[in-house]
């Protein structure tokens, strides 16, 4: 009898413990051909959008069966249990943004690969033969899905050495009717501030790179996206991000373990 009970008294927290920790890391997931993926939902006219952040500037959105890599780079351990990509966006040409290495692994011979000049340039030429090239301005359509090619850039003199205008994009992506903001990496330029109906923006902030929260919290409450992620943001204070964008405008900022 002691015995027992001594058994349940080990047993029974046990239990509860694990349910309680199941229902806290319980996510909602779409079921690409990778397995199902977790992340946020963001609803769209069609099914949702998952948002999954893996590192720094390196996110997978998952939709239907469909898995758009954004910047994948850091090898390929870092995407073990992930699905391949069935579409690679890629905003620049500095390893944090493009890693040819991990991206030959990645990617099926299939893949489309949607990225500016500068970067279809560094490609060795199998990469490069997938490579639909987008300079600022222009668009195109892929798996269904509308992107166009955003301007991103430095505009403080001393940062301009960093991302020199027309060499990197940011990206607009469409996705059932909803319009996704990747900003690359860039400063609170004009092209930005005049983005119309954006849902969700992944926005960078960095020094010197980029910039400081205080210039990306008066840029988000200039467009008003609905949903904000802060990405590219190592070093930066994001509850003073979150704390200048404020609650009066109705924007959502979400903080997610980028690090
Ligand atoms: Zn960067």
């Amino acid at each position: 009898m002691t015995t027992q009970s001594t058994w349940q008294g080990v047993l029974y927290p046990t239990v509860w413990r694990v349910i309680f920790l199941g229902l806290l890391t319980m996510t909602p997931y779409v079921e690409t051909k990778g397995g199902p993926l977790s992340g946020d939902p963001i609803a769209t006219d069609d099914v949702s959008v998952i948002v999954h952040p893996i590192n720094h500037a390196t996110f997978l959105l998952g939709w239907k069966d469909k898995a758009i890599y954004v910047d994948p780079v850091g090898g390929l351990s870092r995407f073990q249990g992930l699905p391949r990509p069935d579409l690679v966006l890629i905003t620049d040409i500095h390893g944090d943004h493009l890693d040819a290495e991990t991206l030959a692994g990645l990617v099926s011979n299939k893949s489309p690969i949607v990225a500016p000049p500068a970067v279809a340039e560094m490609l060795p030429s199998a990469l490069r033969a997938q490579t639909t090239v987008l300079t600022n301005g222009q668009s195109t359509s892929v798996l269904g899905l509308s992107i166009d090619a955003i301007p991103m850039y430095n505009l403080t003199p001393e940062r301009q050495k960093y991302h020199p205008r027309g060499r990197g994009n940011g990206y607009i992506l469409t996705i059932g009717g909803k319009r996704f903001y990747i900003s690359g990496d860039t400063e609170d330029i004009p092209e930005m501030l005049a983005l119309k109906d954006v849902a969700v923006t992944f926005l960078c902030m960095n020094l010197p790179y980029t910039m400081d929260v205080s210039q990306a919290a008066r840029a988000v409450r200039a467009f008003r996206p609905k949903i904000v992620y802060p990405y590219h943001c190592r070093g930066s204070d994001l509850q003073d991000f979150k704390r200048q964008v404020g609650t009066d405008l109705g924007i959502d900022v979400r903080l997610r373990d980028w690090y």
